[in-house]
C-alpha cells in the first residue's frame, strides 16, 4: 500500500540491543502466514524467548523493498538461519532470539519481510501505520478455524510484484543492508539447521496448538 506521507518507523529487538528504521516505506503489504517453516521458525527462537505465534499459529510480517531497511544499532547481534539448502534467511537477534526478518536466497529479488513484532517491541502501531490486513498466505496449516480474509488480495498481490520488477529493473535491489555489496551475500553467516532439529521443530509446528498463545492480532 501507498503510506503517502509516512516516512520513518522504528523497529528493534526485545531487548533493545539491536535497531533499525524503515525509512519511507511504500510500496508495503501486511501479511500473516501460516505456513510451516514460519511456525517451525518461531519455535527455534524459543531456545531464547517465549513463543511468538498468533492464535492460529500465524506470523504477521511486513513486506517490503529492502532499500527502506537502515541498521541503525546492533547489528553484530544479527543472526542467520535457514530451515534446509535452499530455504529463506531467517534473520533475528542472538540477544533476545527476537525474529527481525526473512529474505529471499535471491539477491535480485528485492524484498524483506520484516517482523511485524519488532516494529511493535519499538512501539509503532502497526495497524495505525500500515492499514489492515492485506494478504493471508498458507491458510491451510493455520490452526483452528474463524481466519481473517483479507478483501483485495490478489490485487494487493499483484501491486507488490510490480514493484519488485520495478526494483530489479532499476537495479534498485542492490540497497540492501543485509547483504554485502559485491558478493551480495548475507552480511553474517549463513547456518543451515540440522535435519534432525527441522524435523523435531516441523512436529511441534505441526502438532502443537497455539490457542495459549500470548499474541493476538487485530485485524
Ligand atoms: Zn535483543
Ligand atoms: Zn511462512
Amino acid at each position: 500500500m501507498d503510506l503517502g506521507s509516512a516516512t520513518s518507523l522504528s523497529m528493534q529487538c526485545t531487548c533493545g540491543a539491536f535497531k533499525a528504521r524503515l525509512e519511507r516505506p511504500r510500496n508495503a503489504l501486511r501479511v500473516v502466514c501460516y505456513c510451516r517453516d514460519c511456525q517451525s521458525y518461531s519455535h527455534y527462537l524459543t531456545t531464547y524467548a517465549p513463543l511468538k505465534l498468533d492464535q492460529h499459529g500465524g506470523t504477521e510480517v511486513i513486506a517490503l523493498a529492502p532499500e527502506h531497511l537502515k541498521l541503525e544499532q546492533g547489528a553484530e547481534q544479527l543472526r542467520c538461519i535457514s530451515l534446509s539448502a535452499q530455504g529463506t534467511y531467517r534473520w533475528y537477534t542472538h540477544c533476545c532470539g527476537s525474529a527481525i526478518a526473512v529474505t529471499p536466497r535471491q539477491a535480485r529479488l528485492a524484498h524483506v519481510s520484516i517482523a511485524a513484532s519488532a516494529l511493535r517491541d519499538a512501539g509503532v502501531d502497526v495497524e495505525a501505520a500500515f492499514g489492515p490486513l492485506q494478504v493471508v498466505a498458507n491458510r491451510a496449516s493455520a490452526h483452528g478455524n474463524a481466519l481473517p480474509r483479507p478483501t483485495k488480495q490478489s490485487l494487493f498481490i499483484l501491486l507488490y510484484g510490480m514493484g519488485l520488477l520495478l526494483q530489479r529493473s532499476t537495479g534498485r535491489w542492490r540497497e540492501n543492508a543485509l547483504l554485502q555489496p559485491g558478493t551480495w551475500q548475507p552480511i553474517v553467516p549463513v547456518h543451515v539447521i540440522e535435519r534432525t532439529q527441522r524435523q523435531r521443530l516441523l512436529a511441534l509446528a505441526e502438532h502443537r496448538p497455539h490457542t495459549r498463545s500470548r499474541i493476538v492480532l487485530r485485524w
